[in-house]
């Protein structure tokens, strides 16, 4: 729970501060973005208990179309469910909360189960039979439920889980202070959007901690261990790796779209990872003829036509040459052979709360709908992948850490 703003509604509740300084809270509150981390109300967002009830009336709905399984359990045993629609050749799986204060993934995936499981038009039919979609929605719901973007994991547990790491300092993403103005210093947990290995067979190693951003992950927690399972399970039913990873954020509050100057909804961005190491020699070159840039930026740019198309605001999010990020879930499955996007909304719960929660709603699920429907068709296939290039860039980025969004 944050608590930089909150503690003082509460003594404001109690009287405890000055009017003068309490008449000035409204202006705050009324700011039109700030990156500052602020207590805001969140009750509009599909929470832990609504899911299940959402996931159980889709399941009844559909008469069997949407198939919901648990692809693992988080850290406080909350269910994490593998939701299926379709039986078509293409495979695409897409989750959403990864960081648990970036929620309008959730709700998107929700209306797009929705349409796909229940609708009897002849679209729908035919995506069905195209595609198999695969649903990870809220996958770090202890994260979600206390409204942050760490899990609820210590480092103690981690090491009683793997005694081979005992004696070891934390790993690098272990979050136990104050980030996003959230106190984690009572209950720690990791960025898990770090803790992936392009080696999906990977078990942790003493010498591998605490590593660091530009090296791969762990599989220390038990919701990165859920997504690698819904993926090499995939991967051992059709006997190749899923065709598409999509990966559903939020970012900085006050971003622009370079050139029109207007707030943004959603930036798209293929994996952070070098080219120059994939020469020979370099840390990447085994995965050379595996990795998936082109594939990765032809659907990105499906995803923002499908945006722009619905008049949303799309952009390229940043994405400087040397940036490497192996740890994360669409660089380590992009190095399997899977094409993988992130969608970054604009604003996380500290800073936008749910303000604008339906139109960014929206144009996540306009982004989905036109990959879905261009891997359907094959029409992803032939967009030119150095077209990415030509999509508006992101301004007023600044102000927001890019450590602490995709
Ligand atoms: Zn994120």
């Amino acid at each position: 729970m944050r608590i930089l703003v909150g503690t003082l509604a509460a003594a404001l509740a109690f009287g405890l501060v000055n009017p003068a300084f309490a008449a000035a809270q409204p202006q705050v509150q009324a700011r039109p973005c700030s990156d500052e981390p602020r207590e805001l109300p969140i009750h509009e967002f599909t929470d832990y208990r609504e899911l299940q009830v959402e996931l159980g009336r889709l399941q009844r709905v559909s008469n069997g179309r949407v198939k919901v399984e648990t692809a693992g359990l988080s850290t406080r045993g909350r269910t994490i469910h593998r939701v299926t629609v379709g039986t078509g050749p293409k495979v695409m799986i897409v989750s959403s909360e990864i960081h648990g204060n970036e929620k309008t993934g959730t709700d998107a995936l929700l209306r797009i189960l929705d349409f796909l499981g229940t609708s009897e038009s002849a679209h729908a039919k035919r995506l069905r039979a195209a595609i198999t979609f695969v649903a990870v929605p809220k996958l770090n719901p202890d994260g979600a439920e206390l409204d942050r973007r760490g899990n609820d994991l210590s480092w103690a547990e981690v090491q009683q889980t793997f005694p081979q790491l005992a004696g070891r300092p934390p790993a690098w993403n272990y979050i136990s202070g104050q980030q996003q103005g959230d106190d984690y210093r009572t209950r720690p947990g990791f960025d898990v959007n770090r803790d992936f290995h392009p080696e999906l067979d990977y078990v942790p190693q003493a010498a591998d901690v605490p590593g660091s951003s530009d090296r791969p992950g762990w599989f220390i927690t038990p919701e990165a261990r859920a997504l690698r399972k819904v993926y090499l399970d995939l991967k051992a039913e059709r006997g190749k790796v899923p065709d598409v990873y999509v990966d559903l954020h939020h970012q900085g509050a006050c971003v622009r779209q370079e050139g029109s100057n207007k707030f943004l909804d959603v930036a798209v961005d293929y994996p952070p990872l070098p080219d120059r190491f994939f020469e020979d020699g370099q840390k990447y070159a085994k995965y050379r003829d595996v990795y998936t840039k082109d594939e990765s930026r032809q659907l990105a740019i499906s995803a923002y036509n499908g945006m722009t198309e619905g008049g949303y605001i799309g952009a390229r999010y940043p994405h400087a040459a040397d940036r490497d990020l192996p740890g994360q879930a669409r660089c380590s499955f992009a190095l399997n052979g899977t094409g993988t996007v992130l969608f970054e909304v604009r604003g996380q719960t500290q800073t936008l709360g749910q303000q604008h929660r339906e139109r960014f709603t929206r144009a996540v699920v306009a982004g989905l709908n036109r990959m879905i429907a261009d891997v359907s068709t094959g029409a992803v296939d032939r967009i030119d992948p150095e077209k990415f290039d030509t999509i508006p860039g992101t301004a007023g980025a600044e102000a927001a850490d890019l450590s602490l969004v995709d």
